[in-house]
């Protein structure tokens, strides 16, 4: 027998269902979800658990297993993951994206082994130790697998929080996607910034490149970037002064375009600058808007802004004694000696939607030691922390659905 055969026999089954998930190529753009759905109701046959199929449009599955609790009118708990992955650029991987080959380390490499195809499959695998274990829950758990995250969630969570559907599932609590971590510990997430994006227009005195008209437009725009560039430059200090803050903590602003002009020697009647910014949750927004205001004034006449985005106010979820939830899942979390790190997260993930109709969440992958590398080439997961996170579940998904009030 080769070397091979015997490390493919010794494999963890757990690990080989991990790997068969990662192989049907759920990837954007335009993604077909019938091979997940497939997959994940023989999941459910195998944990014999019940699975139902939403859909907010055609073509977009939200599938949810469901464990029932020995007090099913007790709010449920959630654990949501994505079933969508990013596009690959095939050329810059190594290794087949969606061949989910492992290496002698351990390492799995696939498109959605760390965002995040790994969770889903950890969660379903630790209710499988549970249930052979012949564990009993008192809280219903939900174990979602949703489309589109990736874009945005229009089509998946987005609308699903809004639906009767999601109402009767009467959830208390979710547990939701987090990032990984190269060191000892686990990024925890409890909130998200909100998304502005604005275009800033400078209008302006037009006419010809040889001469100093008044008012032009490239004196505004030149107002209006060192205004927007000396708010980024203090929030940059802030946190490079500070160790204990990531880059979600602090407001972030970045010039992604310009626009105007149609000639070398012609001054044009309007310049465009367009910002993306995200707010930091104890950022004010009405007095973040009124310091826009304030430095379209100081540009000059006429220089306005219209948003092509402007998130609400995102809800954070308490981490106090506020939340039983989060003290029982903090408990869990010592008792296992994990170090955990809360932050507010640095992009966008289905868990504001799940806030924002009133349910706390947390945003948790646990791969520490793990670089990150989501949206990444090359991809990986060690099978040991794969594994170890199951562990992980098995410890905090009784946790938090035995939470007795
Ligand atoms: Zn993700």
């Amino acid at each position: 027998m080769s070397a091979k055969k015997i490390v493919q026999l010794k494999e963890n089954p757990a690990v080989t269902n991990f790997r068969e998930y990662l192989k049907i190529s759920s990837v954007h753009p335009d993604v077909d979800y019938s091979g997940c759905v497939e997959f994940l109701q023989r999941q459910a046959d195998s944990l014999d658990l019940p699975l139902a199929i939403y859909h907010v449009v055609p073509k977009k599955p939200i599938v949810v297993l469901t464990w029932r609790g020995t007090e099913p009118s007790l709010p449920s708990i959630l654990l949501n993951s994505h079933m969508d992955v990013v596009p690959v650029f095939a050329e810059k991987w190594t290794r087949d994206p969606f061949g989910a080959e492992k290496d002698e380390n351990g390492n799995i490499f696939a498109r959605g082994s760390q965002d995040m195809k790994c969770v889903g499959i950890q969660y379903l695998e630790a209710v499988r130790r549970l249930k052979a274990a012949g564990a009993k829950l008192c809280r219903t758990l939900h174990i979602s697998f949703v489309p589109d995250e990736e874009i945005g969630g229009g089509d998946g969570m987005k609308a699903f929080v809004h639906t009767s559907d999601f109402k009767a599932l009467n959830i208390g609590f979710a547990l939701d996607e987090g990032i990984a971590s190269p060191t000892e510990e686990f990024a925890l997430f409890y909130g998200e910034r909100s998304i502005w994006q604005i275009h800033v227009h400078c209008p302006g005195t037009p006419g010809h490149g040889s001469l100093l008209h008044p008012d032009t437009a490239g004196e505004k725009l030149r107002v209006v970037i060192d205004r927007f560039m000396d708010f980024r430059q203090k929030e940059k200090d802030k946190l490079a002064a500070n160790p204990a803050l990531t880059v979600g903590d602090v407001t972030t602003i970045n010039l992604t375009m310009l626009k105007g002009g149609v000639q070398a020697n012609v001054v044009p009647p309007e310049l465009t600058a367009v910002f993306d910014m995200r707010l930091a949750v104890t950022q004010d927004h009405r007095e973040f808007e009124a310091l826009l205001q304030s430095w379209c004034k100081e540009a000059g006449r006429d220089v306005h802004y219209d948003f092509e985005l402007k998130n609400k106010r995102n809800a954070i979820t308490a981490l106090d004694s506020s939340n039983p939830f989060w003290m029982a899942f903090k408990a869990e979390c010592d008792s296992l000696k994990l170090k955990l790190k809360p932050a507010i997260f640095p992009g966008g993930t289905d868990s504001r939607y799940v806030r924002l109709v009133g349910i706390p969440a947390l945003g948790f992958s646990p791969m520490n030691r793990t670089p990150v590398l989501l949206h990444d080439h090359d991809e990986f997961l060690n099978e040991k922390v794969f594994l170890h996170g199951i562990d992980i579940y098995e410890r905090l998904i009784p946790a938090v659905a035995n939470v007795s009030v």
